[in-house]
C-alpha cells in the first residue's frame, strides 16, 4: 500500500470510530514489530488492543488484565432489575487471543517506568514497550464520605465496578423486607456514567414494584441536576410515583457520612436509617495511573486530545474513564470510541504517518422499564478547546416522544449492547 492510499485509509479509521462497531480491513505495514502493551481489558483497553491488531496484524500486542473475566457495568442495572442474569454481562478474552492474536497476561500491572519504557506486574514480570496504552478505568476516593472505606463497601455496596459488587447489591435487594428503604447516593461530577445512578433507581424500582411494592428508593444526590433529568422524572412520575424520591444536593441530599454497623447515612446533618445503601463514592483515575505519576491535581490523566498520548509521559497513552477527554462523558461507548482512534494514531505514528480529522461518538441508553428506554447521543470533534460536541448532532430524546419511540429505545439499548460487546470481545 502506498503512502497516499495508506493516509486515506487512516483518515477513514477516524470516521469509522464515529460509526461505532464497524469491521475494518486489516493493514500490514512494514516496520511493524513494535511492542504495544495495553493495560486494562475493559471498554477502552480491549477495543484498543483489538483494533491495533485489525489495523496492523503484525504488531506485537500484549494485553495485561487483572481479571479472568470482564463483567460490564452497562446492563448491570438491568441485572439488578431482574431483566438479565450475570451471564449476560460476562465476557472473556478467548477470541481476542485466538482470533486477533493478542497476547493476554492475566496479572496486575503494578508500576510503570516511563524512562526505561517498562511495565512491572505483581507476579514479578517486567515487560518492555514501544508504546503503552492505559485504560484502567476508575478507582474510588475512599473516606471522602466519612466511614466509606473498602470494608464499608462490603456492607453498603457501590456496585460501580460490575461483578461481585453487583451480585452483593442484588442479594441485598432480594433479602430486603417489603416496606424497606433503598438509598442510592450518587456523587458530584465528574464520575463514571452520568445517567447510571438514575437508571439504577429505575431498575431497582422496577424490581421492587413487582416483588416488594411497599418499598422506597431514596436518591440522596450530591448534585442539583443530572443527565436526562426531565425524561427520567417524567417516567418516574408515570411508573414509580410512590417508590422513587430524589433529593437534590442543595436540599439536603448530599451524603457526608455513613455508618455501616447501624445502616445509617448522614445527609444535611440528618441520620437516615436504611435497609439497603448503594453508596457511589467520588472517583478518580484507576490506581496504576496515580502510582505512575500520570494524573493531575484532580486525579485524572491529562492527554493530547488528538492522540490520547499523556501530556506527562511520552509514548504512554491514556484512554477511557481515566483520561480527560474534553467534553466526552466517562462512558463505555466513549472509551471504545477513544480506543479506536488511539489505535489508529499509534499505528500511524509507528510508520511516520498522521491520522486525519478524527471524530468520536457516544450514545447512552437508559432503561426505565423493560420496554421503556430513553437516550442521549452526541458526536464529538477536535477544536482549539479540545474535544467538543458537534452542535446539532445528537441530543437528548424528545420529551413528548410517543410510546412506540420509548419501546424502540429499549430495543436499541439491547442492540447497542450486543453489538459493542461483540465488536470488542469477539
Ligand atoms: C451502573 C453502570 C452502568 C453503565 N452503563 C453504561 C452504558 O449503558 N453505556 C456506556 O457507554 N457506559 C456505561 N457505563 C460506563 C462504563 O462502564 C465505563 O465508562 C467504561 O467501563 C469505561 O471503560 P474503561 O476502559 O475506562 O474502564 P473499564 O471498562 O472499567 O476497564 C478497566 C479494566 O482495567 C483493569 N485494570 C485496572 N487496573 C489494572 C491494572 N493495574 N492491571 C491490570 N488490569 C487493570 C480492570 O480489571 C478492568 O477490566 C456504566 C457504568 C456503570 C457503573
Amino acid at each position: 500500500m502506498n503512502n497516499i492510499s495508506r493516509r486515506r485509509f487512516i483518515q477513514w479509521l477516524g470516521s469509522a470510530s464515529a460509526l461505532g462497531a464497524l469491521g475494518a480491513p486489516s493493514l500490514a505495514l512494514p516496520n511493524s514489530k513494535a511492542r504495544i502493551i495495553v493495560v486494562g481489558g475493559g471498554f477502552g483497553g480491549a477495543t484498543c488492543a483489538n483494533y491495533l491488531k485489525r489495523f496492523d496484524p503484525s504488531l506485537d500486542v500484549t494485553l495485561i488484565e487483572q481479571s479472568k473475566q470482564f463483567y460490564t457495568c452497562p446492563f448491570s442495572n438491568a441485572v439488578l432489575g431482574g431483566l438479565y442474569d450475570m451471564d449476560f454481562i460476562r465476557h472473556d478474552y478467548a477470541k481476542l487471543q485466538s482470533k486477533h492474536h493478542i497476547k493476554l497476561i492475566q496479572d496486575k500491572a503494578s508500576t510503570i517506568d516511563p524512562v526505561k519504557q517498562t511495565v512491572r506486574t505483581t507476579a514479578g514480570r517486567t515487560l518492555s514497550y514501544d508504546r503503552l496504552v492505559l485504560s484502567p478505568g476508575i478507582d474510588f476516593r475512599w473516606n471522602a464520605i466519612e466511614g466509606y472505606d473498602p470494608a464499608a463497601s462490603l456492607i453498603m455496596p457501590h456496585a460501580w465496578k460490575a461483578g461481585e459488587q453487583t451480585v452483593l447489591l442484588r442479594k441485598q435487594l432480594h433479602e430486603m423486607r417489603d416496606g424497606g428503604v433503598v438509598v442510592i447516593a450518587p456523587p458530584a461530577n465528574p464520575f463514571r456514567c452520568p445517567p447510571g445512578p438514575y437508571e439504577r433507581a429505575s431498575m431497582i424500582a422496577h424490581y421492587l414494584k413487582q416483588h416488594k411494592p411497599r418499598s422506597k428508593v431514596l436518591i440522596l444526590d450530591a448534585k442539583d441536576q443530572f443527565s436526562k433529568q426531565t425524561l427520567f422524572q417524567d417516567a418516574w412520575d408515570e411508573f414509580y410515583p410512590d417508590i422513587i424520591e430524589w433529593v437534590p444536593g442543595s436540599q439536603g441530599g448530599r451524603v457526608t457520612a455513613v455508618d455501616p454497623k447501624h445502616m445509617t447515612v448522614t445527609a444535611d446533618d440528618e441520620r437516615i436509617k436504611t435497609d439497603v445503601a448503594n453508596i457511589i463514592p467520588p472517583q478518580l483515575a484507576g490506581d496504576i495511573a496515580h502510582r505512575s505519576g500520570l494524573t493531575n491535581d484532580q486525579g485524572w490523566c491529562p492527554v493530547n486530545q488528538k492522540t490520547f498520548e499523556s501530556t506527562i509521559y511520552k509514548n504512554v497513552h491514556v484512554i477511557g474513564d481515566a483520561s480527560i477527554a474534553g467534553k466526552m462523558p466517562k462512558s463505555g461507548f466513549a472509551a471504545s470510541s477513544q480506543g479506536k482512534v488511539c489505535a489508529a494514531e499509534i499505528v500511524a505514528a509507528l510508520h511516520g504517518d498522521t491520522v486525519g480529522t478524527s471524530s468520536w461518538v457516544n450514545t447512552c441508553y437508559s432503561l426505565i422499564t423493560p420496554d421503556y428506554g430513553i437516550s442521549v447521543a452526541a458526536v464529538y470533534r477536535l477544536s482549539d478547546e479540545g474535544i467538543v460536541g458537534v452542535k446539532g448532532a445528537g441530543g437528548v430524546g424528545p420529551r413528548d416522544a410517543p410510546r412506540s419511540t420509548r419501546r424502540m429505545e429499549a430495543i436499541y439499548a439491547e442492540g447497542w449492547y450486543r453489538s459493542i460487546t461483540a465488536d470488542i470481545f469477539g
